[in-house]
């Protein structure tokens, strides 16, 4: 950790906080994180940035109240849902300090880890990221997704993610800048992360239940989210796509060896039509799937040279403490 020379005798922190439809959480939040960030205040300044990703209920109107009440909070609105990785992005674009902490906004991070956060942070580290143990409560078929998501993710990408570590941690300005710089529009923020190096410690934790609400991760935004994840990170599938298709030219060419042998050295013609439809059928299913993995590819690159924005701030609600975002509003 080093400070800016502009006089200031403790650092200055943002913490990121996303919000969609969370009315019900948001005031048990705001209070548990201000008591830990308080505690702190003597070391370490703050600042709180909520980031309404497009919400439908009164969630806005729940933070412009406490922006209204304390200095120390911003509120960003984005001008549809764009999902929670945009959200996390455009925070991070507007955040201003010298580390920047990402955070749910639903307390299953637990404010309470801040300080170890920050410490690590204060003994050199860019990087300090939150590697969930365990979540009271979760279903065996979230921890089943989510641990199979990793083993899937590192076996096929040479950017390695540590199982558990989603999206709480802590980023140096120097990371948050490297981040802000790249372009791509498919971002998975802890790939990039994990690509982008830095010297990285982590710190484990127990995530709690949701403290109101429901989850927004239905399993097809789980899903959407792990294909953006394979597809922006690795080139396997394509490679792998190369392969079956290989396997199955070489299966027919020695199908069709063996029924020409047969004929010329035992006499007769094999009629296995059956036989030949299954593996008519299968090969043209195959066709379709490299051409579903290729297509994947392909989106994604007419998804980038359209580079449309990320995500669209409406007219600020609050007063701008953080900066203005794309400098414009
Ligand atoms: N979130 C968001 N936009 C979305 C979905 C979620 O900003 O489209 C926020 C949400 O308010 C929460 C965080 O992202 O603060 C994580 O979402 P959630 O708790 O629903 O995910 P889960 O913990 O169930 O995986
Ligand atoms: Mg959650």
């Amino acid at each position: 950790m080093s400070l800016p020379d502009d006089g200031r005798t403790r650092p200055m922190i943002s913490v990121i906080c996303p919000c969609y439809n969370e009315e019900e959480v948001i005031p048990a939040f705001y209070e548990r994180l201000t008591d830990e960030l308080r505690a702190l205040h003597a070391e370490t300044d703050y600042r709180i940035v909520f980031v309404d990703d497009g919400s439908q209920d009164r969630t806005l109107d729940v933070l412009i109240g406490m922006a209204g009440r304390d200095e120390r909070v911003s509120v960003y609105s984005l001008s549809r849902n764009f999902g929670h990785q945009a959200a996390l992005c455009a925070g991070l674009e507007v955040a201003r300090g010298d580390a920047i902490i990402l955070m749910d906004s639903d307390l299953q991070h637990p404010p309470a880890l801040i300080p170890g956060l920050l410490a690590k942070w204060k003994e050199g580290y860019d990087v300090v990221t939150a590697v969930r143990k365990e979540t009271e409560g979760s279903s065996w078929w979230k921890r089943w997704t989510s641990s199979t998501f990793y083993k899937v993710f590192n076996a096929l990408s040479h950017t390695y993610i540590v199982p558990g570590a989603a999206d709480f941690c802590l980023l140096s300005r120097e990371v948050c800048d490297a981040l802000n710089r790249m372009p791509e529009q498919h971002r998975f923020i802890r790939g990039m992360i994990s690509w982008l190096g830095f010297k990285r410690a982590c710190v484990e934790y127990r995530a709690d239940l949701r403290a109101g609400g429901a989850s927004k991760y239905s399993f097809s935004r789980m899903l959407h989210l792990a294909l953006d994840a394979v597809f922006s990170f690795s080139i396997k599938p394509i490679r792998l796509a190369f392969h079956v298709g290989l396997l199955f030219i070489a299966f027919s060419v020695a199908y069709f060896c063996y029924i020409v042998a047969r004929y010329f050295y035992v006499g007769d013609l094999i009629a296995g039509w059956g036989s030949m439809m299954c593996v008519l059928l299968a090969s043209s299913g195959v066709n379709l799937l490299c051409l579903g993995i290729l297509g994947e590819y392909l989106a994604r690159t007419y998804e980038q040279v359209k580079t449309r924005p990320r995500y669209v701030f409406r007219a600020l609600t609050t007063r701008d403490k953080a900066g203005t975002p794309n400098g414009k509003n």
